[in-house]
């Protein structure tokens, strides 16, 4: 058996019951094999492998709260501390009735790869709670995040652990979690990204992932000597990252046919017009098939299969496994050349590697979506320098970003003979600079 199949069966055997945890690094350990069999005998050693699928840290807390009938309610809340070699921990709070400590340890582990992929000082982890702030009002939102905050600020800070947000962790959770924290702590410091403008956030984050994910796809595509212009293209979910893809993918040419949420999907032939969706999403909170009432000539489609539309780029920007094998095939039957992932594991590994092997190029979201993340850490920068970049420096500061990932997972991927794997070329990438840090500082 080989070391990586030794500790991925170890990682089964010692996490039962984490499904999401243990595909996760799969799909990382078989990918890093060509590099762990040139450096088995050190690796082993340093019992490098078995200490990166163990986080440094898992807190797991009570968050009792009151809801607008008086009534007691009590959520579960985590936080996954999962490697700090490259810097403070950093990676986003997820609020959904899905949540638990399988998802967000899936997660966590790819944050570590992501954001040493972006080429800042940041190490991984990821928290949340399985809260659910569809329905609720704005008091019991906040009386949810107090009290979060009560019991997680005495585990994060501007140089511990810097949270961000996540499905269902926007700007409105961002302000409440916040609050709190300086009302506890009585620091004014860059604890969370994703903050307001007026307190410390910075100018494009809210675009940083949607945007970032649509400089990768126009990274690869230059790469392949063809744009955006004129292509047909579907984003999935219609969120904080969809909206944004959206917004850049049209600024670049293509024109994007469909969108969706957890209900179902909307086809317009004509165009998506996202300032309807954002007035949908960011300002009334509703629900996509609204679109299909406000706009003339649009389709409304109850349930799931939004990847029969035919396309030319998919972007899975919803969450985890939401493209199958057999959207897959429908994707690469009806021509899909480009898939690139805004969400975190949207595809599943049977369809990754059935798109891979069917001519479509694909980028992981570790790379993908690392925009958000990095001006997160953009976001940092500027709080520990009490000033503020324009929207137009923190953009080129992101594009630059973006660029430069592209270009380390092509190399990784040319190095190993694997060009156009960008899957395996994200990885490497990913992993070599995370392994450099921790063989540098010793056993711990
Ligand atoms: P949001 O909560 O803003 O949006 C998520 C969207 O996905 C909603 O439209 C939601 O619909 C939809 N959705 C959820 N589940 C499904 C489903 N099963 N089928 C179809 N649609 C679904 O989250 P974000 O946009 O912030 O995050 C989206 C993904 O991107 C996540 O995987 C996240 O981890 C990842 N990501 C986000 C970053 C960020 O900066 N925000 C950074 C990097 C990665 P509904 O309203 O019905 O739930």
């Amino acid at each position: 058996m080989s070391y990586t199949e030794e500790v991925y069966e170890r990682v089964v055997a010692q996490n039962p019951g984490e499904p999401e945890f243990h595909q996760a690094v799969k799909e990382v350990l078989d990918s890093l094999e060509v590099v762990i069999e040139r450096n088995e005998e050190e690796y082993r050693e340093l019992s490098i492998l078995e200490r990166l699928v163990e986080p440094e840290r898992i807190i797991s807390f009570r968050v009792p709260w009151v809801d607008d009938k008086g009534v007691v309610q009590v959520n579960k809340g985590y936080r996954v501390q999962f490697n700090s070699a490259i810097g403070p921990y950093k990676g986003g709070l997820r609020f959904h009735p899905s949540v638990n400590q399988s998802i967000l340890k899936f997660l966590g582990f790819e944050q570590i790869f992501k954001n040493s992929l972006t080429g800042l000082p940041i190490g991984g982890g990821k928290g949340g709670s399985n809260f659910d702030p569809k329905g609720k009002s704005d008091r019991e939102v906040m009386a949810f995040c107090q009290s979060f905050m009560t019991e997680l600020c005495k585990y994060i800070g501007a140089d511990t652990d810097v949270p961000a947000g996540d499905i269902g962790v926007g700007a409105r959770e961002i302000g409440y979690l916040y609050g709190q924290y300086k009302r506890i702590r009585n620091l004014s410091e860059g604890v969370l990204t994703g903050k307001g403008l007026s307190y410390g956030g910075s100018l494009i984050r809210t675009q940083a992932t949607g945007y970032g994910v649509v400089y990768m796809l126009d990274e690869i595509m230059k790469a392949h000597g063809d744009s955006c212009e004129g292509k047909t293209a579907v984003v999935t979910g219609s969120g904080n990252v969809a909206i944004y893809a959206v917004e850049k993918i049209t600024q670049l040419g293509a024109k994007v046919v469909a969108m969706n949420d957890s209900n179902g999907y909307i086809y317009d032939p004509n165009g998506i017009n996202l300032d309807v969706v954002k007035d949908i999403k960011e300002v009334k909170r509703g629900r996509i098939k609204e679109y299909a009432q406000r706009v003339e000539g649009s389709v409304y489609t109850e349930g799931l299969g939004i990847w029969n539309i035919k396309c030319d780029i998919y972007l899975p920007c919803a969450t985890q496994n939401e493209l199958d094998l057999e959207g897959a095939r429908i994707l690469v039957a009806n021509g899909c050349k480009y898939i690139v992932e805004g969400a975190n594991m949207p595809t599943t590994l049977d369809a990754t590697n059935y798109v891979m092997n069917n001519g479509v190029l694909f980028m992981p979201g570790k790379a993908a979506n690392a925009g958000g993340v990095a001006t997160s850490a953009l976001e940092m920068a500027q709080n520990s320098m009490r000033l503020s970049w324009s929207a137009e420096e923190v953009d080129t500061r992101l594009h630059s970003i973006m660029k430069d990932i592209f270009a380390k997972v092509d190399d990784a991927a040319k190095r190993y003979d694997m060009e156009d794997n960008y899957v395996v070329g994200a990885n490497i990438a990913g992993f070599e600079k995370v392994v450099d840090a921790m063989k540098a500082q010793g056993i711990v």
